[in-house]
């Protein structure tokens, strides 16, 4: 398993990781399965999305706000309920095929590390499962 650290700007962000992942791939012996890429965190989660125009993660970071205020009576007294829901609603991993040493994505699709709770240094994790 391979650890790479990611550092957010600002409270809700969505970061293109594709290329440090693709970099983490590229270290890797196994060159052929599937990859997990993970977040351990409760209040970021893992996408994958149109990573060519950026006003896509700004629209589904607006669209994701829509449903999930900043403040609502929630209940979680440390203000950042939304974080932790938006978290849950994105997912905190993605299987990514890997094939001959690259990882199989569409054209247009990137991974991202959705930030919801930031400024955060985040800890992303990458495994291979060979096949
Ligand atoms: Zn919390």
């Amino acid at each position: 398993m391979e650890t790479m650290l990611v550092r957010t700007g600002s409270r809700i962000q969505f970061v293109d990781i594709t290329g440090q992942v693709r970099e983490v791939i590229a270290r890797i012996a196994t060159k052929d399965g599937v990859a997990i890429v993970y977040v351990p965190h409760t209040t970021a989660g893992i996408t994958i999305n149109e990573a060519a125009d950026p006003s896509v993660p700004e629209d589904i970071n607006t669209a994701l706000s829509g449903l999930v205020p900043h403040h609502r009576n929630y209940r979680h007294s440390e203000g950042n309920a939304d974080a932790h829901i938006k978290a849950t609603l994105v997912g905190s991993s993605v299987n990514v095929i890997l094939s001959k040493g690259e990882l199989v994505l569409g054209t247009w699709q990137g991974i991202f590390l959705c930030e919801f709770d930031g400024p955060r240094s985040r800890t992303v994790m990458v495994k291979i499962l060979p096949g």
